[in-house]
């Protein structure tokens, strides 16, 4: 098949049969070879959209300007020049533009950031190639690739269906038709529109059942996609309720100060008498003090670094107002399999009619005996769990396979247990599927939960086997298959066993089969009714993760309640809870039961039941509903195509990584990349940290500003000399902004951070604490800066020294006050404490040039006005510093002594 060229001209693909596609495009059943597939990916490229046109890196740095804040500094310097002060006018220029290059550089820090983030989102495309089945990059699809689909997938290129079964698509990306279309692989008019098209998948549209098989017949731009060049919703951009709020908060900031600086200036001029010219300067020194220029860049990098942190820990955060939700969220439902268990399904029970066989052996390696009452027994002598371990093989769509000494599952787990049960008892799957050959078959979904095949044995003769549920398989069963051959089913022991089976926390299926074929040419629903014969209830462990365990632990001391929502057996999901120390002591309360309960009834039921078993996406749905309507803040997780509901409604929708599918993931606000609970717990405690670290930083940034407010605003009120002039303000403002307070953008989560109750939700960012912490703190270092100000200039000093004690008792006292941040409410008086964040002590030791430069350096001293100062004046500094530092300290001390405490770690 190599080296034949693809036709030049694009054929109208979907008014070929699939037969004429295959050839046209070389692909037969096995699909392309690896050699071809690079071929194809040379000559026609990458199977990947554009990305949308990013603004260019002049227009972003502009837009830093395009910040209220930074507009009444330009205002100040624009002024400043007019009335000939240059070097002030000099020195707000270099303010702004300073603020916003380095606004620029961290915005696209951040942006970096959530694009490494939203790689790790690629979309995945399931092909044949060589004869085998296999996952892959999306971005390496090919013309000619045989993919295969299935519900929930999103379909990865443009293809031209040649098998389908029951394949529904909702084509909303492409038609704007939200109800789902039915696919077949018929061929159509040439000039039918898109949605009429149904023998093609087009990419970017959804799966939302069945299962199918194409042919790629366009990537990338030449999709019909690519054409109208639109590409999917991926992440959102840097904007949560959060940054919102702060940037209202700056907005009504800038409008305050301004308000306040145009009293102060006609209060100066009009009342007091001072020239205009002298007044504004003070105002402009003023308003300079009171903005808190570096706040929004520095709380973007702090959202970003905590997004990349998630990431680490495998939460992967597709919409980022989830991260501070997830610091508030008070219930977490998650799945059973695979997230709170370990996904290694072994069987470890085998019940027939007559008897129960206990099956050896650990994992997936294919070793171990099978026992009756204590004694070792040949399969062969058994027939119906013979033929139940064939039936089970047979059902099967999973795959085992050795690699390097390790053998492995492809595919469902559970199928994978059955195959290696197979191998125990001496079936390969390969020799009884060559045997016994499929014809048709119906696959699991977990609506209906079970699965069918047909096959014909080695006469020709018919024969349906079906695996699932026991409930729903019993109810297909007129018989059961017992030594002697068929019987009738005695029902009341099947449901013991089952019943028994559960208890002792393992999986339930029931294998059942019919000899005799379906009654049309296809195997469809109608067949499964009635005629099976029940041949065993096989019992599967699957063992609860050991760090589920403990996130669950976790979660329970973080005052948030875990549930769990599962499609298994409610025995079988009590047993696995209580493992877990869900639920334990309680009962479980299964989907049917939800079914019948109304919303008042359902939402007293959540609030004492934590395991709900044999639920199906609806009721999760519901469950969601009752608990938001009793006030919980909800995390949800899901995997498949039904649970995209359950997931937007949650407050933080978590989709599967490995095992979810597309709809799922896109629906998600957080996606596992490991499918772990104790990954849901470690993106709570990383939401809870980045929160706190938000809240550190406003609480250290705004004292700054506000301590050097109300020095100015002194000095106009008491007619001193400005202790600080406007270009000093600026400087002080852009050492602690750019040094100090990025350190506690780097801030690791708090010990006892997971011993808090969660915050509630909506909470305004600025409560009375915030506003108390903000006055108390900048009033110290008014305190400081003023009087060693007053204190120079009343012993003579000069004008100069004063003003340069008084900046840095500003910024000494930002140094300790650093210290204290923190920790909102804990003591930082340890080691933890004083060296936990390097970071911090790194942002100290990067200060002290600075501040050295700016006393000593002739360039410096010309700017600011600045002069040399004595060790005498420098220990007058380091008691500013170490009065806030020792104040601060007390009064966390004092509040955690009162009843306040516990809403302020909150608030
Ligand atoms: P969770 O919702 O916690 O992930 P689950 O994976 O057990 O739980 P489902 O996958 O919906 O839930 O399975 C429900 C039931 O369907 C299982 O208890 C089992 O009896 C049956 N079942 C599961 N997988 C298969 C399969 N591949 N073929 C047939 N029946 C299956």
């Amino acid at each position: 098949m190599k080296d034949r060229p693809l036709p030049p001209h694009t054929p109208a693909w979907h008014t070929l049969s699939p037969g004429e596609v295959e050839q046209t495009l070389h692909s037969g059943s096995g699909g392309l070879s690896t050699e071809e597939v690079a071929r194809r990916l040379e000559e026609h490229g990458p199977n990947r959209l554009a990305p949308p046109k990013r603004r260019g890196p002049l227009l972003r740095l502009l837009l830093q300007f395009h910040n209220i804040l930074l507009y009444v500094i330009l205002g100040a310097a624009v002024i400043a020049a007019l009335l000939g002060h240059w070097v002030d006018f000099g020195v707000l220029l270099a303010a702004a533009v300073i603020n916003a290059i380095i606004g620029f550089i961290q915005e696209g820090k951040a942006e970096a950031a959530l694009d490494a983030i939203r790689a790790m989102l690629s979309p995945h495309a399931t092909v044949i190639r060589d004869g085998r089945r296999r996952e892959i990059d999306a971005a390496e699809l090919v013309p000619g690739d045989r993919v295969v689909l299935g519900s929930g997938d999103r379909v990865p290129a443009d293809l031209r269906l040649v098998a389908s079964r029951e394949l529904r698509v909702e084509e909303a990306a492409l038609t704007g038709e939200s109800l789902p279309v039915e696919k077949s692989c018929g061929e159509a008019a040439k000039d039918a529109p898109l949605g009429d098209r149904f023998g093609m998948a087009y990419s970017g549209t959804l799966v939302v059942y069945g299962q199918a098989t194409g042919i790629v017949v366009a990537t990338g731009a030449t999709t019909e996609l690519g054409k109208i060049n639109q590409m999917l919703k991926g992440i959102e951009n840097l904007a949560t309720p959060l940054l919102r709020q702060v940037d209202q908060f700056g907005r009504l900031l800038a409008l305050a100060i301004l308000g306040v600086s145009a009293l102060t200036f006609v209060f100066g001029t009009l009342w007091r008498g001072h020239p205009a010219a002298e007044m504004f300067m003070m105002v402009v020194a003023l308003a300079a003090a009171a903005i808190p220029e570096g706040l929004p860049a520095i709380m973007t990098v702090t959202l970003a670094l905590g997004v990349q942190r998630m990431a680490q820990r495998n939460a992967i955060i597709r919409r980022l107002p989830a991260v501070e939700t997830l610091g508030s969220v008070t219930v977490i439902c998650s799945d059973k399999t695979g997230t709170l268990t370990r996904n290694e399904m072994t069987v470890q029970r085998v019940v027939c009619a007559e008897q129960v066989f206990t099956v050896g052996g650990a994992g997936y390696q294919p070793q171990g005996d099978f026992s009756l009452d204590g004694r070792a027994v040949d399969v062969e002598h058994y027939p119906p769990l013979s033929l139940a371990i064939r039936a089970g093989v047979l059902c099967n769509d999973a795959r085992l396979h050795e690699e390097d000494g390790q053998w492995q599952v492809g595919g469902d787990p559970t199928e994978g247990a059955l195959l290696v049960l197979g191998a125990k008892a001496g079936f390969s799957q390969h020799l009884a599927e060559a045997a016994w050959p499929r014809r048709d078959s119906i696959p699991f979904e977990s609506q209906h939960r079970f699965m069918a095949t047909w096959h014909h044995d080695s006469d020709g003769a018919s024969w349906i086997f079906v695996k699932g549920a026991p409930e729903r398989i019993l109810e297909m069963c007129a018989t059961q298959m017992g030594q002697d051959g068929e019987q009738a089913l005695d029902v009341d022991h099947w449901r013991r066993m089952a019943t028994d089976t559960a208890a002792r926390g393992l999986r339930l299926l029931a294998l059942a089969c019919r000899h005799s074929g379906p009654q049309g040419s296809d195997l469809a629903f109608d067949d499964m009714n009635e005629g099976f014969s029940l041949l065993a209830l096989v019992g599967i462990i699957d063992p609860p993760r050991e760090e589920a365990i403990a996130a669950v632990d976790d979660c329970h001391r973080a005052g948030i309640n875990v549930k769990m929502i599962t499609g298994d057996h409610a025995e079988t999901a009590r047993a696995i809870g209580a493992q877990l120390a869900i639920g334990v002591g309680r009962p479980a309360v299964t989907g049917a039961e939800i079914a019948v309960m109304d919303d008042a009834t359902l939402r007293q039921v959540v609030r004492s039941v934590d395991v709900f078993a044999r639920a199906s996406p609806e009721h999760k749905l519901r469950l969601v509903q009752a608990m938001q309507d009793d006030g919980e803040v909800v995390a949800m997780t899901g995997d498949g195509v039904n649970d995209a509901p359950a997931l937007k409604r949650a407050d933080v929708g978590v989709a599967m990584g490995l095992k979810g599918t597309e709809a799922a993931k896109e629906s998600a606000d957080m996606v596992l990349a490991d499918d772990n609970f104790a990954s849901i717990a470690a993106a709570v405690r990383e939401g809870r940290a980045v929160y706190d670290n938000l809240k550190k930083f406003i609480l250290f940034m705004l004292p700054t500003n506000g301590g050097e407010a109300l020095v100015v605003i002194a000095a106009i009120l008491f007619e001193l000399t400005l202790p600080l002039t406007p270009a000093q303000v600026l400087w002080i403002n852009m050492v602690t902004s750019c040094t100090l307070g990025l350190a506690l953008a780097f801030e690791p989560a708090e010990r006892a951070i997971m011993a808090r109750r969660p915050r509630p939700p909506g909470q305004a960012l600025l409560s009375g604490f915030f506003v108390w912490r903000v006055l108390m703190v900048s009033l110290l270092m008014m305190t400081g800066a003023l009087g060693l100000f007053l204190w120079e200039m009343n012993n003579g000093g000069s004008v100069e020294t004063a003003r340069t004690l008084a900046v840095n008792a500003v910024v000494m006292a930002e140094m300790f006050y650093l210290l204290n941040s923190r920790s909102i409410l804990a003591s930082v008086l340890n080691r933890e404490g004083l060296t936990g964040n390097h970071y911090v002590l790194l942002a100290i030791a990067l200060c002290i040039p600075l501040q050295l430069a700016f006393t000593y350096a002739p360039f410096m001293q010309g700017i600011f006005g600045s002069t040399d100062l004595s060790a005498g004046d420098w220990l007058k500094v380091l008691g500013a510093g170490l009065l806030v530092f020792v104040v601060a300290e007390l009064e966390k001390w004092v509040i955690r002594r009162t009843p306040l405490a516990a809403r302020v770690a909150h608030g």
